[in-house]
């Protein structure tokens, strides 16, 4: 906490307010650092996709979450919370964004010509830069043109805080993709501020239930009431609901028992690298 840093060096005199600051100084050269490698990464192809499962009530695999990793020379395997934020201030996301997505399309034309692989459903997350790109919606339709990727096996993940940014143009912009048939999900539904009023005036496909809920269950009395009200609301709404971050049994024990019968986490599998998934697929 800054603050706290502030207090204590003020307190502690002179030598410590250099330390503070050289502290500062070093966490905006660790900044700009990973900037600068980051700038580089999709050039160098330091970028891949892992491909976490996601699977029904039998346990069938019916589709994958796409995952971004930067593989740095630097800095090892970085995951997606060290650089997406920093990403979205600086505006690499737009590219960083176009390359996952095309990566994730090319991806699904390649499984198209495999009887396993081709029915699963990938889902690609979109953050809010990305979306509110006044062009997002012909961007999409332009790399899904191009990859000759059935649309019908593309999910968009959103955010609530996304969504709720600015209504009337979202709901706009998703009916504009929807009918490319793409579908949408609503991620870590729960955490956002939701109004529950404009739920019902998008057009999304599905509810993915939050992990944060998900992890204290079944003990945790009022998780489990919110868990149960999603899976209610989702399918009062005519969507489905997946939850995400099952990581034992008797959470998904509880997900199954008060109707939700799709599941992602740990339990089944962490995100895999491209081989790896296709093994996992080919073994279930
Ligand atoms: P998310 O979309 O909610 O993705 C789920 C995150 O939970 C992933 O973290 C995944 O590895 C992790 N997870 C899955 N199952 C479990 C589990 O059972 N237990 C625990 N503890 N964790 C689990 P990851 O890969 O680090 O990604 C974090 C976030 O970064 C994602 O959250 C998403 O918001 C963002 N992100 C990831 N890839 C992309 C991308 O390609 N584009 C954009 N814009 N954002 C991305
Ligand atoms: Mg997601
Ligand atoms: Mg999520
Ligand atoms: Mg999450």
């Amino acid at each position: 906490n800054a603050d706290t840093a502030m207090y204590h060096a003020k307190s502690a005199g002179r030598n410590n307010v250099q330390f503070f600051t050289a502290s500062m100084n070093q966490a905006a050269k660790d900044r700009h650092e990973l900037e600068g490698g980051l700038h580089l990464a999709l050039e160098r192809e330091e970028l891949e996709l892992h491909y976490q499962p996601q699977v029904d009530g039998l346990g069938r695999v019916i589709g994958a979450e796409a995952l971004l990793r930067w593989q740095s020379p630097d800095h090892g395997l970085v995951s997606p919370p060290s650089f997406i934020p920093l990403a979205e201030e600086t505006g690499l996301i737009l590219p960083i964004g176009s390359w996952v997505l095309a990566t994730a399309c090319a991806q699904l034309k390649a499984w198209s010509g495999d009887a396993r692989l081709c029915s699963l459903q990938l889902a690609v997350n979109v953050s809010p830069r990305e979306f509110r790109q006044s062009d997002f919606a012909e961007q999409v339709r332009r790399i899904i043109e191009s990859s000759g990727a059935n649309p019908a096996r593309l999910k968009l993940e959103l955010t609530e805080s996304l969504v709720l940014d600015n209504v009337e143009d979202t709901i706009l912009k998703m009916q504009t993709i929807k009918k490319l048939g793409i579908a949408f999900s609503l991620d870590d539904f729960g955490t956002g501020y939701s109004s529950l009023s404009y739920l019902t005036r998008l057009p999304l496909d599905q509810l993915k239930i939050d992990r944060s809920f998900v992890l204290k269950l079944p003990d945790n009395v009022s998780d489990g009431i919110v868990t149960q009200t999603i899976i209610t609301m989702a399918a009062g709404l005519g969507l489905n609901a997946i939850a995400e971050g099952v990581e034992t049994e008797v959470q998904r024990e509880f997900l199954e028992r008060h109707g939700c019968h799709a599941y992602q986490g740990y339990l089944f599998s962490r995100p895999l690298p491209l081989e790896e998934f296709e093994g996992f697929v080919f073994a279930h």
